[in-house]
C-alpha cells in the first residue's frame, strides 16, 4: 500500500521505521513518501503560512504551497489514491475505517499545522476530512502516523499468524481477552488454571467469556452495536453474575 504525507516536518515520520510498520516498509508491503510544502512555495521569502484574514491569534497555512505539493504527490501516487485532510473537525477514525482504508491502493495525508489550512484548499482539492479523536494536536503528523499504523496492521501478510489482527480488540466489536506469560505464579498471582492444560475448546470458551465480560466492564457502549449469539449471552450472564459475587 502506498502512503504519502504532505508535511512541514517530514522528520516526524521516522517513527514509521520501527516495529510492525517498519517491517512492512522493509518488506515492501507498504511504502511511505513525503512532500514538504516549503519545497513548493512560489513566495520569494519561502513562506508557507500567513496571518488570518479577519484577525485572530496564530497563522494559517497558505493554499499555494500545499496545492503544489499535493499535485506533485498525485503525479506519482497510484491511481485511486484517496486524499485525506487531517483535522479535529473530521470524521472520527476507528477500526471500521481502518479496515476500509486497508483495501485502498494509496492514501495521501495532508498534515496541517498552526491554526490549520486556508479553507479554499479543500474546495480546490477535494478530499475527506478525518480526525483521530476529540482533542486538538499541534499538527497532523501524529494523526497521519496513527492512521497509517492502524491501517498497515490490516494489510494482508503484514502481521504474522501469531500476531493476527483478527484477535485484537475492536476487530469483532469486542475487547480482547486478557493475556498471561511466564512465570506461572508471580507475587502470589497465578495464571488462570484453564490456560495451563492445552484444552483448546475450554480455552476458547474462557477467552470468549473474558472478552465479553471485559467489554461489558470497560466499554459497555460497544455491546450496544453488536448482536450476541445465545451462547455469548449465556457466557456474559455467567461473567456478570460471577463479577457481582466478587
Ligand atoms: N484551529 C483548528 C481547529 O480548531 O479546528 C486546529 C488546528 S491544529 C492546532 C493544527 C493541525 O493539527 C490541524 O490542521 C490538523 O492537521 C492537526 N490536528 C489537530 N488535531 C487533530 C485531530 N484530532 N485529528 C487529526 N488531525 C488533527
Amino acid at each position: 500500500m502506498w502512503f504519502g504525507v504532505i508535511t512541514l516536518f517530514p522528520e516526524m515520520l521516522s517513527a514509521a521505521q520501527y516495529g510492525v510498520t517498519g517491517r512492512a516498509l522493509q518488506n515492501k508491503l507498504a511504502e511511505l513518501h513525503h512532500w514538504n510544502p516549503r519545497d513548493f512555495t512560489d513566495n520569494k521569502h519561502g513562506n508557507v503560512d500567513d496571518r488570518p484574514y479577519g484577525g485572530s491569534p496564530g497563522m494559517v497555512m497558505s493554499v499555494q504551497p500545499l496545492q503544489a505539493a499535493i499535485h506533485a504527490a498525485q503525479q506519482v501516487a497510484p491511481e485511486g489514491t484517496e486524499l485525506i485532510y487531517l483535522t479535529p473537525q473530521g470524521k472520527r477514525f476507528d477500526h471500521a475505517a481502518a479496515t476500509q482504508f486497508a483495501k485502498k491502493k494509496g492514501l495521501l495525508f495532508v498534515a496541517g499545522r498552526y491554526e490549520g489550512i486556508d479553507e479554499r484548499l479543500m474546495i480546490l482539492e477535494p478530499g475527506t476530512e478525518w480526525s483521530i479523536g476529540d482533542y486538538v494536536l499541534s499538527g497532523g503528523e501524529f494523526a497521519a502516523m496513527t492512521m497509517m499504523d492502524a491501517i498497515t496492521r490490516l494489510i494482508p501478510n503484514v502481521l504474522g499468524h501469531a500476531e493476527s489482527a483478527q484477535l485484537d480488540s475492536h476487530s469483532a466489536g469486542l475487547l480482547e481477552y486478557p493475556h498471561y506469560t511466564r512465570p506461572e505464579i508471580y507475587q502470589d498471582l497465578a495464571v488462570p488454571e484453564v490456560l495451563l492444560h492445552g484444552n483448546h475448546q475450554a480455552i476458547a470458551k474462557w477467552r470468549l467469556k473474558q472478552s465479553l465480560g471485559r467489554t461489558w466492564q470497560k466499554r459497555p457502549d460497544l455491546l450496544e452495536n453488536i448482536t450476541l449469539s445465545e451462547v455469548e449471552q449465556e457466557l456474559l450472564k455467567e461473567y456478570i453474575s460471577q463479577a457481582n459475587k466478587e
